[in-house]
């Protein structure tokens, strides 16, 4: 099969907008997409200069979305120094596994000459997911411990960096999957939260503003979003990029796994379903978020680590304290 922009041979073909492409014509489509969504989101300030550059702090897994991101976005910028890169990787203590991940970042990074952090699970809490999953009090999945521990540290060390953006590198399909998983939960206030925090996720806000979102939270951008998983994959092996492709030992979080089955087999018979959920689910969760705001609750410091909180202690003070009882 030809290249439908070229007479090359076609690397893929995307059903849901009927175009073969190229691998130079491929990765060229993937790379726009991303700068595209970086203008829309007005990711990049007009007041951002030289002299005075926005810090860009980008979740760096070792895995391919956070891989290929962190490659798309040191191309962009190395040739407009307004945003200077800092990526930040997490050591979650998952033996056999993260020490790979971790291991990919540094070729990445030290490649691109690029500021690398790695804060670990162990140093932060004093604590390794290994026995998280292990002792588990709560009975939960060991991502639902892994997630709250994850986004205190992002934003915990985004601070401390003094940024001003925390990029992560969702994709299209890790998009769809949660706003579906969202509308099953029937949790409307998590979809407004995730608007309310989010710069840009959704169509039409103008993310210059900080929308209504507390001044503690650093905004959170995800440039990836509108690439599907499987051409981010196929992104990261066509540039030969070193991304881990192992799935973590606890990844064991089943609901989502059912709606990615079922994602799969809606996007197989009806192409185009992924991005027709996102678009009515960010209409959706704008509105969510506009009826919320008025009886939004108060947001506090935890009186622990103060963290912002809507009760007396963060949820990862609550963890890590049934954590230390066990
Ligand atoms: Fe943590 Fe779950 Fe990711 Fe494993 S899959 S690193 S447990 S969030």
């Amino acid at each position: 099969m030809e290249c439908d922009k070229c007479s090359g041979e076609a690397v893929m073909h995307a059903a849901y907008s009927g175009l073969h492409m190229c691998e130079e014509h491929f990765c060229a489509s993937v790379e726009k997409r991303v700068l595209s969504r970086i203008r829309e989101d007005n990711l990049l300030p007009n007041d951002a200069t030289v002299e005075d550059p926005e810090t860009w702090v980008v979740g760096l897994s070792g895995g391919k979305d956070s891989v290929v991101l962190t490659q798309i976005l040191d191309e962009t910028f190395t040739q407009d120094p307004r945003v200077e890169l800092i990526a930040l990787s997490i050591h979650e203590g998952i033996e056999g596994y993260r020490d790979k991940s971790i291991e990919a970042c540094e070729e990445l990074t030290e490649t691109l000459d690029i500021r690398h952090e790695t804060v670990s699970y162990a140093e932060e809490f004093g604590i390794e997911m290994d026995d998280v999953v292990e002792d588990d009090p709560h009975n939960m999945a060991a991502c639902a411990y892994c997630g709250v521990f994850r986004r205190d540290i992002l934003s915990q060390y985004a601070e401390e960096f003094d940024a001003d953006k925390l990029l992560t590198g969702h994709n299209l399909d890790d998009e769809a999957e949660t706003a579906l998983m969202n509308f099953f939960e029937g949790n409307i206030r998590k979809m407004s939260q995730q608007f309310d925090s989010s710069i840009g996720p959704f169509d039409g806000a103008d993310s210059s503003q900080t929308r209504d979102e507390p001044e503690e939270f650093i905004p959170r951008a995800k440039p990836l979003r509108d690439v599907p998983e499987k051409e981010v994959a196929l992104y990261a092996h066509l540039r030969d990029l070193p991304a881990h492709m192992t799935e973590c030992p606890h990844a064991d979080e089943a609901f989502r796994g059912e709606v990615q089955e079922l994602l799969y087999e809606l996007e197989e018979n009806h192409p185009g379903t992924r991005h027709s959920i996102m678009a009515g689910y960010e209409e959706l969760a704008g509105l969510a978020s506009a009826a919320y705001r008025d009886g939004s609750e108060d947001i506090d410091e935890c009186e622990n680590c103060g963290s912002p909180t809507t009760g007396e202690f963060c949820r990862k003070c609550d963890l890590l304290e049934t954590l230390e009882a066990v």
